[in-house]
């Protein structure tokens, strides 16, 4: 767990410095507003789903260092993924930053996401961490509304 920690603070930075798929998809198929008031994280997350595979994923708009790392790492995961595969690592992303999962054992599934574990210290930090990956569940069902987390 103490490589975990270190990792997930250097995913974090490089995320936040770098951030992957931080663009607007033109044309995106599913586009779905993200707020989290308790933080006050607010993105936008587009989505192209054909054939129930998600050909591209991106997000736009402002937030914690958690919240952001957290869209972009999901983005780069997802991209390529089935719709299944999508809300299979949904769920275990879900169980993992709340404790509920040991990510040890299950990290050849989890890859980086399996970083994500240090937010299950801090419960405030899990709206901020699961706010992408709620917004991308609602893109992927077909849903253009906004999602809070309250
Ligand atoms: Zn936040």
């Amino acid at each position: 767990m103490d490589e975990l920690r270190e990792l997930y603070q250097q995913v974090i930075l490089d995320h936040n410095k770098n951030p992957r798929n931080f663009r607007k998809i033109e044309g995106a198929n599913r586009k779905v507003e993200g707020y989290n008031p308790l933080c006050g994280d607010h993105y936008f997350i587009y989505m192209q789903l054909e054939d129930d595979v998600i050909k591209d994923l991106s997000f736009e708009g402002e937030g914690c260092a958690i919240s952001k790392a957290s869209a972009s790492l999901m983005s780069s995961v997802l991209k390529g993924k089935t719709k299944a595969e999508a809300e299979m690592l949904f769920q275990r992303f879900h169980e993992v930053v709340t404790g509920r999962l040991d990510p040890t054992d299950h990290l050849e599934e989890l890859g980086k996401l399996a970083v994500f574990a240090g937010v299950s210290e801090f419960p405030v930090r899990v709206k901020c961490a699961t706010l992408a990956w709620h917004t991308m569940h609602a893109a992927l069902n077909g849903r253009c509304e906004t999602v809070s987390t309250e």
